[in-house]
């Protein structure tokens, strides 16, 4: 089913995103993987890529927030390699901080690599996945798209609203054999989560161990950290014709989260 298919990860230099598109390359995807870092490093991880699953694996910076940047990755994407079959909506940032002190330079950022994003590469990979008669769009949401937690307005207003966007697209491309989902991870120990402790421990008055043990881990039931490798083989098992009739929904991956 993703042999051979063509596959989108945004944000995939890091974290979930990479992983994912680990997982697609393996299951014999060809990838474009998208994100920032160091380009040695980056050209190191396409190269290993490719050779480790033998399938084509390219690279294309775009900057998830500038949707001309974003219209240029997609062309490209359709003349190098025949257009988008799979599209996994991944690339993300967060802040934390009190809303009446939150920058609205952050607020504006998140919103537009959150979920301005998403709507951005679906609307260019759709006409592609409608003629072909088959697609399949995974956005990487979180369980901040189900509930919330203080001193992340932006982040869950944004993973709201991709949840928002996931089930009208679902809705007007149910009939072209294009499925669109969105994954709700709990904490998955990426750099993205790691680079919010200390923001946390200092918005709500405690140390980096309490924000893991009391804020982090209190979240989930399981006690667990998700993993990078389970986001993956949920967006994997999406992608399969097993998934072919789950379509303007989301499953939840966060230890029992929002069963709370
Ligand atoms: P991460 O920081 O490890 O990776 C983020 C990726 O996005 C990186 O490749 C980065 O280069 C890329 N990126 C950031 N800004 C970009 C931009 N403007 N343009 C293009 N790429 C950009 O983070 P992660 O934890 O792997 O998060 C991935 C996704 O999973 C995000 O959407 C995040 O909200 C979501 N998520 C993460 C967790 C978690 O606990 N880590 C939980 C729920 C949801």
């Amino acid at each position: 089913m993703v042999k051979g298919k063509v596959a989108v990860v945004t944000g995939s230099t890091s974290g979930i995103g990479l992983g994912i598109a680990e997982g697609l390359a393996g299951a014999g995807a060809q990838v474009v993987l998208n994100g920032f870092g160091d380009a040695a490093e980056i050209e190191a991880l396409r190269a290993r890529l490719a050779e480790t699953h033998g399938v084509g694996v390219i690279y294309d910076g775009a900057d998830m927030s500038r949707p001309d940047e974003i219209e240029r990755m997609m062309r490209r994407v359709e003349q190098e390699l025949g257009g988008v079959d799979i599209l996994v909506n991944n690339a993300g940032i967060q802040h934390v901080c009190p809303v009446e002190d939150f920058p609205v330079a952050k607020w504006d950022a998140i919103l537009a690599i959150d979920l301005s994003s998403a709507f951005h590469t679906i609307r260019l990979a759709v006409p592609h996945m409608k003629r072909r008669g088959w697609g399949r769009i995974v956005n990487i949401a979180s369980a901040h798209a189900l509930v919330a937690s203080p001193f992340k307005s932006a982040y869950v207003a944004a993973k709201h609203g991709v949840l928002g966007l996931t089930k009208a697209v679902a809705l007007e491309v149910a009939e072209a054999g294009v499925t669109v989902n969105a994954v709700c991870p709990g904490y998955v120990l990426t750099p993205l989560v790691e680079s919010q402790i200390p923001d946390t421990a200092k918005a709500r008055g405690i140390t980096e161990e309490e924000v893991k043990r009391d804020v982090l881990l209190a979240a989930q039931p399981t006690k667990q950290f998700v993993t990078v490798e389970q986001i993956a083989a949920t967006t994997l098992f999406l992608c399969s014709e097993a998934a072919a009739s789950i379509t303007g929904t989301h499953i939840a991956v966060e230890g029992g989260w929002t069963a709370h």
